[in-house]
């Protein structure tokens, strides 16, 4: 399987971690010399093969590697249109694409002789994709998770807790996941002598964004050499949903310098008009989150704003500084998904085909669907199906009993 995969890294940010005027290292001073050793570190595995090797073999064996991609037939013909693949992230363990990233930053720590790991989680998917390697490595794992986010997640809590890993309160701010994301930074500070920070999506500040995007680009250089020997040709358009932007990133590294274009959607929520979405690229301006320089949602005086959408992993108030850097470039189209299109996506999927996707990929859907019904029958449209609904039924369960 190891032949599928590129280990060459193309589209290096600059020596300062900046994609376009995008990216960088906006942290404490007392940071600077744990993301140096941390860059060090992660350069020097690269080069290693038996990294890649023990990488690879917990791909294969633990995540279920390489994850289909498969035509959904009975959906491109109800759709009209375009042939629609589903790049089938969704069957990996833990059901979506977030083990690619802690795998590899597990991997990393170990190799860095850390014995515990940290993290920062929303929804609490990061949260549980961290405990779930460190469960596997053998390390003490502690999660920082707003009390607001730990009351509306809380299978999600019980999960890590099974897992082994602490889930710790945060009160201040709005206790949600940008207060959570402060606290981490600030456990770092004190303890990187022993302690690994494993970041959830393709932000903070350089080297994470890089190093994020390198663990995820399996996704695309699997589904281009599955494309080729399947479709016999590449897609027309890929298409991610965006929440930090790790999926979409992981699909479309491979497809950069193609034909194939790259479409991101982010979460209209109520609708892009009402204020009430996560929609950080159209909606954004230029500031600094998370320890990097990138597109986020804040209001007149600065104040990071309260995101809304139906789905949880989608709620975030930034997105990742290259994908920030593209959208400017024009290297990508933008469009977005309301909560209601995102449920009837995730609907259509469901009945047509037998699988029921994330509300997060239910955003790629909807949009994704929507271009191949303006296309022929003869084109492609690859959607990365980034994670499986089990964990949103009562979600969903609770719309639909609403509306009758
Ligand atoms: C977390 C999550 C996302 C959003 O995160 P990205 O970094 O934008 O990929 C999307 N889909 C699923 C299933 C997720 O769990």
């Amino acid at each position: 399987m190891k032949e599928l995969y590129d280990l060459m890294i193309t589209h290096m940010p600059d020596a300062g971690g900046h994609f376009g005027r995008f990216g960088g290292k906006f942290a404490a001073e007392t940071l600077m010399q744990p993301l140096q050793s941390l860059q060090d570190a992660f350069f020097t595995a690269w080069q290693d093969p038996a990294f890649h090797a023990e990488r690879f073999d917990l791909l294969e064996h633990y995540v279920g590697r390489a994850t289909p991609l498969y035509h959904a037939k009975r959906l491109s013909e109800e759709n009209h249109g375009a042939q629609i693949w589903l790049k089938r992230e969704d069957l990996t363990h833990t059901g979506a694409h977030k083990i690619n990233n802690t795998i590899g930053q597990g991997l990393l720590a170990k190799r860095m002789g850390k014995k515990r790991v940290i993290a920062e989680t929303g929804a609490g998917q990061h949260g549980v994709a961290t405990a779930t390697v460190a469960a596997m490595f053998g390390m003490d794992c502690d999660v920082y998770m707003g009390r607001e986010d730990m009351a509306r997640q809380a299978p999600n809590v019980f999960r890590m807790q099974l897992l082994g890993a602490n889930v710790i309160p945060v009160d201040g701010g709005t206790a949600t996941l940008k207060d959570a994301l402060n606290e981490a930074l600030r456990d770092w500070v004190a303890s990187c002598e022993n302690t690994f920070y494993i970041i959830g999506t393709v932000a903070g500040p350089h080297p994470y964004p890089l190093m994020v995007r390198q663990f995820h680009a399996v996704i695309g250089q699997e589904a281009k050499a599955q494309s080729l020997m399947q479709a016999g040709r590449l897609p027309d358009i890929a298409v991610a949903c965006v929440g930090g932007g790790s999926n979409a990133m992981g699909l479309f590294h491979a497809f950069r310098d193609t034909s194939v274009r790259l479409v991101a959607v982010e979460a209209a929520g109520h609708g892009l008009e009402t204020g009430q979405h996560a929609a950080s690229l159209a909606k954004g301006r230029a500031g600094i989150l998370h320890g990097n320089l990138t597109y986020l949602l804040e209001n007149d005086e600065g104040q990071i704003k309260a995101t809304h959408s139906i789905s949880a992993g989608l709620d975030y108030p930034g997105v990742g500084p290259e994908l920030a850097s593209m959208h400017e470039a024009g290297d990508i189209e933008l469009t977005s998904a309301s909560d209601d299109q995102a449920i009837a996506a995730f609907q259509t999927l469901t009945r047509c085909e037998g699988i029921i996707p994330a509300l997060e990929s239910s955003h790629a859907l909807a949009a994704g669907m929507r271009l191949a019904a303006t296309m022929k029958p003869e084109e492609i449209v690859m959607i990365n199906l980034s994670g499986r609904g089990d964990k949103d039924i009562n979600t969903v369960m609770n719309i639909l009993e609403k509306e009758d």
